[in-house]
């Protein structure tokens, strides 16, 4: 069991997780995606710290989340389209790519010595009350063992880091359970699509026009996780399952249930894409206590919040890596 520090998220708790932020320290946070496991990202030593904790592999950047549009500006240089963007989806599950500032206060470990800087303002009350609070851009992945699969309650914060980090924030589930989208504006007339998250595609092209894919160099420096193993259970994890394994556990959707599963979890019964995302991590925890010994997934639609679904599905059921060496 974990040694973490477990505080309602109430106003004393947040004082002092900003205290322990501007210090050097480690908090988890909820964010209205995942819990993110924050660090001062102005701070070397602060960001070698979170890195160390996640055992995340360096060249793998963070995401910098900011109180509000107005603190990216030291930070990074917006253009039309990024304006456009950040008025219509700022709070909220978006990551914007930009060209960053020489003078950005920023680790060069945080953007992993690109000339770009990942930025966000989350929509999480509890998430904006930290930033403010603290009044400095905190690098904010997902509090978890690089790899594994992220964690959307603060008991799953504390079960897989609660022996490397400080204190942990806890405001119940995230309401929208899977990450932020990530676009790539750092070319003039090629926005990509680096990442599917909370905010749908269709949501984007309708103020962007159609977005691109990442080249196959892009995904390397830029998206290491884009097709390694990631968000992986311990067990092993089928795809697209139209029938189901005696010992096998199920993720189902909608009227999609195979019968005969080990046991059988329903990422949202009547169908619903936003509850499913919300479930999906939760489930696949719960999938891999259950005793069975694989995990069988239905398909999944492909709309909307389906598209980041099926994306972390498909890392969680990637030939695993021998070595760490997942983002
Ligand atoms: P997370 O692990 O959820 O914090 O995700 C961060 C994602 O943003 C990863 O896929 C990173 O590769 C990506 N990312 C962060 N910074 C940059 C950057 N400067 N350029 C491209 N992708 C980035
Ligand atoms: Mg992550």
């Amino acid at each position: 069991m974990s040694r973490a520090r477990l505080l309602e998220a109430e106003p004393r708790a947040l004082a002092e997780a900003a205290e322990i932020l501007r210090a050097g320290g480690l908090v988890a946070f909820p964010t209205e995606t995942v819990y993110g496991l924050g660090a001062d990202a102005t701070s070397d030593a602060a960001v070698a710290a979170l890195y160390a904790a996640k055992r995340r592999p360096a060249h793998n950047p963070l995401i910098v989340h900011v109180a509000g549009r107005a603190a990216v500006e030291p930070l990074a240089r917006l253009d039309g389209r990024a304006e456009r963007l950040a008025a219509r989806f700022w709070p909220g599950p978006l990551t914007l790519v930009l060209p960053r500032r020489a003078d950005a206060p920023l680790s060069r470990h945080a953007t992993a010595g690109l000339a770009t800087v990942a930025v966000r303002v989350p929509a999480h009350p509890v998430a904006l009350a930290l930033l403010e609070a603290v009044r400095l851009p905190i690098v904010a992945p997902s509090a978890n063992r690089s790899g594994r699969v992220s964690p959307t309650t603060a008991r799953d914060v504390a079960l897989d880091l609660g022996e490397v980090i400080d204190l942990v924030l806890d405001a119940g589930p995230c309401p929208v359970g899977v990450e932020s989208t990530v676009v790539d504006l750092s070319e003039p007339d090629r926005p990509v699509l680096l990442r599917p998250g909370g905010v749908p595609r269709a949501a984007l092209e309708e103020v962007l026009g159609p977005l691109a894919e990442p080249s196959a160099d892009e995904e390397r420096p830029r998206s290491p996780g884009r097709l390694a193993s990631h968000y992986a259970p311990s067990l092993p994890v089928r795809l697209d399952a139209l029938e189901v394994e005696p010992d096998e556990a199920l993720l189902a959707f909608g009227d999609r249930v195979p019968r005969g599963a080990f046991a059988t979890f329903n990422l949202s019964p009547s169908g619903d894409l936003a509850e499913a995302a919300r479930r999906l991590y939760a489930l696949l925890r719960a999938a891999d206590r259950s005793g069975a010994k694989r995990i069988a997934v239905v398909p999944i639609p492909a709309e909307g919040l389906g598209e980041a679904i099926r994306d972390r599905l498909r890392r969680a059921a990637a030939p695993r890596p021998t070595r760490e060496s997942a983002g």
